[in-house]
């Protein structure tokens, strides 16, 4: 993705482009509405280099495979357990959402704005706020020629939250490269009166428009008839 950047700036490793992705993925489908879907929502950072899978604390734990059968544990806290959970994962989709608008869109302040906005809700997730709750990372120096040494640091992610929001933070970051070309789908959805597609992506280099084949043939579409329209008004 991106060619090599400017001095100063990385487009990132694929670690940090994957685990990007997985929030930008959560982003675009509907928020998770049940227990199984609560756990996918958690879960897909398993087997991420950035988390440690073995102190992971999510909800498949206390749930079977499907997410539908509690084991073990009284299955009215599970339940509880579960709605809580529902309910983060909700809020952080939604933040997560405005985050990305902001970043998506042509003008510079406004992705300056959303950037600033920012700020606060990621240090309180990664604790970095002063008596945040720390998070564990191990330092790495690497060396590839052409690239020359490089020291990184590598979370060891543990929770959701972390997860959700490091990688909301790698996307957000003015020093990394991540969000060029990013921005959202604003094609009419099939059915008028429905809103619009809202869906993230990356712009390939021929500075597409809409996300998808699909999306493209559908704002054609309602371009068309708007130009019919307004044909018809100035003859009527
Ligand atoms: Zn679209």
């Amino acid at each position: 993705m991106g060619k090599s950047a400017q001095s100063g700036v990385t487009n990132g490793d694929p670690e940090e482009w994957q685990l990007v992705r997985l929030v930008v993925d959560f982003a675009n489908a509907p928020p998770p509405s049940k227990a199984a879907e609560a756990v996918e929502a958690e879960e897909r950072f398993k087997g991420h280099p950035f988390v440690e899978a073995k102190r992971f604390h999510g909800l498949a734990g206390t749930l079977d495979r499907a997410g539908s059968r509690f084991i073990g544990s009284d299955p009215h806290s599970v339940a509880a357990a579960v709605e809580n959970k529902l309910e983060y994962l909700t809020e952080y989709w939604t933040d997560i959402r405005w985050a990305l608008a902001g970043l998506a869109r042509e003008a510079p302040s406004v992705r300056s704005a959303a950037r600033q906005r920012l700020v606060a809700r990621l240090r309180q997730a990664l604790g970095c706020e002063e008596d945040g709750e720390l998070i564990e990372g191990r330092v790495n120096i690497s060396f590839r020629p052409g690239r020359g040494l490089r020291l990184g640091f590598i979370p060891l992610l543990q929770t959701a939250e972390q997860a959700y929001f490091y990688g909301l933070a790698l996307l957000m970051d003015s020093g990394r490269d991540l969000a060029r070309g990013f921005t959202q789908c604003h094609a009419p959805m099939k059915k008028p009166g429905e809103g619009e597609c809202g869906r993230f992506f990356w712009r390939d280099m021929r500075r597409q428009r809409y996300c998808s084949p699909a999306c493209t043939r559908l704002a054609a579409r309602a371009a068309n008839v708007c130009r019919q329209q307004r044909f018809r008004r100035r003859r009527g």
